[in-house]
């Protein structure tokens, strides 16, 4: 059972983690707040590390990909 989830800010894009029980986080990069339900997931992990992990790829992932564009 998942315990982490990995959604996508609505305004800024920013990739940010939550616990799986909450239900509202506060974006780090823009401070706007989301509604983890209506959000984006775009991964899920079973604890804080694997959680942390993923971020980590997904932010080189977008830096990557904008160093190419
Ligand atoms: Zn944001």
């Amino acid at each position: 059972m998942a315990s982490f989830i990995i959604v996508v800010c609505g305004r800024c894009g920013g990739f940010l983690a939550a616990k799986a029980e909450q239900k509202t986080r506060t974006c780090p990069y823009c401070g706007s707040k989301i509604l983890l339900s209506k959000s984006k997931h775009v991964a899920i992990a079973n604890d804080a590390y694997e959680a942390l992990n993923i971020l980590k790829t997904l932010k080189k992932k977008a830096a990557e990909k904008r160093k190419h564009q």
